[in-house]
């Protein structure tokens, strides 16, 4: 039994030690992919109830990797987080963003936006602020075009903090978004102290939303407490349907999921708002 555990215990560094090493080479990867740029951006439609059109994307990163082929963020954006080298990587997903807002108008559609992610490691960078401010002065980024998404886990630091730095980003005419809203730590109390625009029910809740009385009562609560707040709501994940018919009926105001479209490489994207218009 003794020689079995140190068997285990340098079995269990070895795996370690691999571990390790797969992370530093995806860390020296992710280096050479920002010179290179390898990095895009798939978009997915956000698309309004009321009006039954395309008002806007999410931006979710994609790397083209030499070897690999395409890499969706779960690959590799625990380690960029890691490495620091998320904050880099996220200023290129901004100006990306903003360069489709002012060069793709006509494949977008009249007055969309375009929210992108942004991490915990970005939202602590001093420089958040600056670099944002000169990204959207540079490409005359209008008001309400360009939307922030971040989670719960952000505002857990110093909620003063953040609330003081979300001011300022809405200042800059970008609008804030809970991403995941209900798995953190949400309360309706502290959602009603943030300067915030829409909150994202996250996909768990929507799944279940066919079956689960608790979950539909949940998210229809949801919705109508956002709307005294006067915040708007996205219903992610949507998959089919019936979700989004029962999303209607509880007043959601936009819905995202594979059932409008998928996440498209701009060059996919041709046509899929006219399509989802005629739905
Ligand atoms: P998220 O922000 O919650 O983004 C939504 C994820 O759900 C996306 O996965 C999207 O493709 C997927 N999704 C959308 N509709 C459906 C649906 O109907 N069913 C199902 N099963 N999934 C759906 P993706 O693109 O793999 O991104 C995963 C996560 O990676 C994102 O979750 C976000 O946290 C992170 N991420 C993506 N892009 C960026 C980025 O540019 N910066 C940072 N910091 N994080 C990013
Ligand atoms: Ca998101
Ligand atoms: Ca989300
Ligand atoms: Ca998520």
């Amino acid at each position: 039994a003794k020689r079995e555990g140190k068997h285990q215990y340098r079995l269990f560094n070895d795996a370690m030690r691999d571990q390790l090493v797969q992370r530093m080479r995806i860390e020296e990867d992710l280096r050479s992919a920002l010179e290179l740029e390898q990095f895009e951006l798939h978009l997915q439609p956000l698309v309004s109830f009321t009006a039954r059109q395309v008002m806007g994307y999410e931006a979710l990163i994609r790397w083209r990797h030499p070897q690999q082929g395409l890499l969706y963020p779960d690959a590799f954006i625990g380690v960029a987080e890691q490495s620091g080298l998320i904050r880099e990587i996220g200023y290129r997903v901004i100006r990306e963003a903003c360069r489709l807002l002012r060069d793709e108008q006509a494949l977008l559609g009249d007055g969309c936006m375009i929210a992108v992610n942004l991490s915990p490691a970005q939202f602590s960078d001093p420089e958040l602020l600056s670099r944002i401010e000169a990204t959207v002065l540079e490409h005359g980024i209008g008001r309400g075009r360009l939307e922030l998404e971040i989670t719960e886990s952000v505002l857990m630091r110093d909620l003063d903090e953040a609330i003081g730095i979300l001011n300022r980003v809405q200042a800059l005419g970008i609008g804030i978004a809970i991403d995941d809203f209900g798995t953190g730590y949400s309360s309706l109390a502290y959602v009603k102290r943030l300067p915030i625009n829409k909150l994202k029910i996250d996909r768990s809740f929507i799944q279940t939303l066919s079956w689960d009385r608790s979950d539909q009562m949940i998210v229809e609560a949801i919705i109508a407490m956002a709307h005294k707040l006067e915040l708007e709501v996205v219903a992610e994940g949507v998959e089919d349907e019936d979700q989004y018919h029962r999303l209607e009926a509880y007043r959601c105001d936009i819905a995202q999921g594979y059932w409008m479209s998928r996440p498209q490489s701009l060059e996919s994207l041709v046509g899929v708002p006219q399509k989802i218009a005629g739905m």
